[in-house]
């Protein structure tokens, strides 16, 4: 049998607050029961024949919904995402986009998707949040993902001051 693997959400209180993959979604939705401390609908995203193709795809989806101020229960440090994170914070803030990240995340936003994010944007009015930057790293973000991953709690400050 051959294994498939599948991007997933998590949703709590009408937004998306995790992204992530696994090779099998009630195994994966069991173990985050535990972990999590809170109640939350799991949607499958996107299936893919390879590992590899969903970590490319949980990576842009998840680096997508952080710029937009979601996936507040993704943990970035000290990942690989980390890394990508600042190249798009870098990419963003020179209002330069390369057409295969466009075109990613146009597809990744196609139909339910497109019209969830909108109206989690509209509902949360997340276009009028007041964006902070953080001084350490770079990344920009609303203020509550931003005040507890940066400033003073941001991994990159550490590293500085060392
Ligand atoms: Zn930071």
């Amino acid at each position: 049998m051959k294994n498939k693997y599948y991007v997933y959400e998590l949703i709590e209180d009408n937004e998306i607050v995790y992204c992530g993959f696994t090779n099998s979604p009630p195994r994966r939705k069991a173990e985050h029961r535990c972990r999590f401390q809170f109640e939350f609908d799991m949607n499958i995203l996107s299936e893919h024949g390879t590992k590899r193709e969903a970590l490319a795809e949980e990576e842009t989806m998840t680096l997508f919904l952080k710029s937009v101020g979601l996936a507040k229960y993704n943990d970035v440090i000290g990942s690989v995402v980390t890394q990508n994170l600042k190249k798009m914070v870098a990419i963003n803030t020179g209002k330069v986009r390369s057409e295969e990240t466009k075109r990613k995340i146009s597809n990744t936003l196609k139909g339910q998707k497109h019209t969830k994010i909108r109206k989690l944007n509209m509902g949360k009015g997340i276009k009028n949040q007041t964006r902070y930057t953080c001084p350490h790293c770079g990344v920009v973000g609303v203020r509550g993902n931003m005040n507890r991953w940066h400033f003073d709690n941001c991994k990159q400050r550490e590293y500085k001051n060392v």
